[in-house]
């Protein structure tokens, strides 16, 4: 059994140990790359973490320094092996250890944030819409059940150009779930609530361990394992670890992982309203000059506004009293559901587009915002992170089943080919739109007024949205499609 042991380190000699390590890291804070010393942080004066083996003692006396066990005894940590490792147990985090779960594997998911933090109201005021193939996957891995009174259908769309305080363009675009099929084109749903159904989900499934609060502080791979070394002094080790890790993922920094993006200089301010008249379901996109106002459908006669402005402008909108505010959102919201008043707290979020240039290296691949984070305006950036969640599940079931190592970067490169071209193709739609619409230029408005109309009225166009919009076109993984893995 190897072992984890945490040391404070007393140098001896600093000059010469200072030397010695600046020959092998090459910097004050690095990777201790000795061969016999696995997982290991040198901080002066501080602790150093490694997996126990013959040699590393003697490695560390040739550095002319000692490790001294920390308060004097050793914090021995048996290191635990999963197959998989998953660092961040959100949205897309705790949907990929439930689904590796069913598909036969060990999973252990990591987060830094108390599990009784991101289920609380004041947490996080956002509403997802789920599309419907998204929604068959939560069905397959046991999650909607719990969902139970909290799904709103989305059953129509429609979309409209205008300005704040008046009526909305002739020409716009109406989605009818109807003409592609019975079953609606989604559902909203309050991002706790789909926390809490992921966490008792979570609490009956076998093979997923839950590991919270915690952080992940360093990661080595070697060419058969990785071992990732917790906070705590732990180390875990395993044949792949995902970094669904969120934007500022420390995974994909680690890894080495590249960014490309840009800020919208916009934000998009959610608050929840209750209004007179029942909204029926349907979901609304007003393009205003200064971004994309939506009203999305809740339970009960309550919608989520999701609400883009220049971020300068939301700052202002926010600061305002409760009476203000309301002015505000009214003027933008119209009469068509009667009276309303916004209930409930603001959030703003910044928004910015930022692709990771790849998904994977050996034994580590990125999901969810850690590979893509986009515009929000269409609802897609979770869609897109539950449909890698569903193409992931589906390539390493399926190199398992071959006798193929999951961590290697042929059977990763597999995910990276699946999912990339879908992500960005998606992103860049949105960012597109978001150009296009967000705006007051008088020949812009009349092109993409005209562009509404004319997909409103081309029917197969009518109906490609709305499939696209239900994440029901392109190639789709086994739980997409509501199989089993
Ligand atoms: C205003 C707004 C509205 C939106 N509306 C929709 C919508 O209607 N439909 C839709 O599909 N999408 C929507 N989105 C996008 C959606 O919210 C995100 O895509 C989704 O939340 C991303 O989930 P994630 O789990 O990948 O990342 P995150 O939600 O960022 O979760 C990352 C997790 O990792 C943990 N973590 C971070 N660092 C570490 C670490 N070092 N070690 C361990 N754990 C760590 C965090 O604690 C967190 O739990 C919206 C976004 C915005 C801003």
């Amino acid at each position: 059994m190897m072992l984890s042991h945490t040391f404070l380190l007393r140098v001896q000699n600093m000059t010469k140990c200072h030397e010695s390590l600046a020959s092998v890291l090459g910097g004050r804070k690095r990777r201790l790359e000795l061969a016999p010393l696995v997982g290991c942080i040198f901080e002066p004066q501080k602790s150093v973490t490694f997996v126990e083996n013959a040699r590393a003692p003697a490695a560390l006396e040739q550095l002319d320094i000692w490790g001294v066990p920390m308060d004097g005894a050793a914090m021995s940590h048996e290191v635990e092996t999963f197959d998989v490792i998953i660092a961040g147990g959100g949205l897309t985090g705790l949907p990929l250890a439930l689904a590796l779960a069913k598909g036969g594997f060990e999973v252990a998911v990591v987060d830094t944030l108390d599990p009784a933090v991101d289920v609380d109201p004041a947490f996080d005021g956002r509403v997802s819409s789920i599309a419907d193939a998204s929604l068959r996957m939560l069905e397959e891995l046991g999650i909607a059940k719990h969902l139970d009174g909290q799904l709103q259908p989305i059953n129509d769309i429609v979309v409209t150009d205008g300005r704040p305080g008046e009526t909305a363009a002739p020409l716009f675009l109406h989605f009818d779930h109807k003409e592609i099929g019975e079953t609606p084109l989604g559902a909203m749903v309050e991002n706790r609530h789909l926390r809490v159904a992921l966490r008792t989900a979570l609490a009956t499934a076998h093979g997923v361990t839950l590991l919270a609060p915690e952080r992940i502080v360093s990661f080595d791979v070697s060419p058969s394992e990785v071992l990732v070394t917790l906070g705590n002094g732990g180390v875990l080790k395993g044949a792949l670890l995902v970094g669904a890790d969120g934007r500022r993922s420390q995974v994909r920094k680690q890894a080495g992982i590249q960014t490309v993006g840009w800020s919208y200089g916009q934000s998009g301010i959610v608050t929840t309203v209750e209004h007179e008249l029942p909204h029926d379901g349907v979901a609304q996109e007003y393009f205003l000059p200064s971004g994309p106002f939506a009203v999305l459908p809740m339970v009960g006669n309550r919608a989520s506004l999701v609400w883009t402005e220049q971020s300068d402008l939301a700052d202002a909108l926010l600061g305002l009293d409760d009476q203000g505010f309301a002015e505000e959102c009214s003027k933008r919201f119209g009469p068509y559901l009667g009276d309303m008043k916004p209930i409930g707290p603001r959030w703003s979020y910044p928004l910015s587009l930022q692709l990771a240039r790849d998904y994977v290296r050996p034994r580590i691949a990125l999901a969810g915002d850690a590979a893509h984070g986009i515009h929000p305006l269409a609802g897609q950036g979770l869609n897109l992170g539950l449909r890698d969640v569903a193409a992931l599940a589906d390539v390493l079931v399926d190199a398992r089943r071959v006798g193929l190592d999951i961590g290697a970067l042929v059977t990763l490169h597999r995910y990276e080919r699946w999912r990339r071209f879908d992500n960005v193709s998606l992103a860049v739609a949105c960012d597109g739109l978001n150009r296009l619409f967000s705006n007051d230029v008088v020949p812009l408005r009349l092109l993409r007024d005209v562009g509404l109309g004319l997909v409103n009225r081309i029917g197969p166009a009518r109906r490609f949205f709305m499939r696209l919009a239900g994440g029901g076109v392109g190639d789709l993984p086994r739980l997409m499609r509501g199989d089993r893995l």
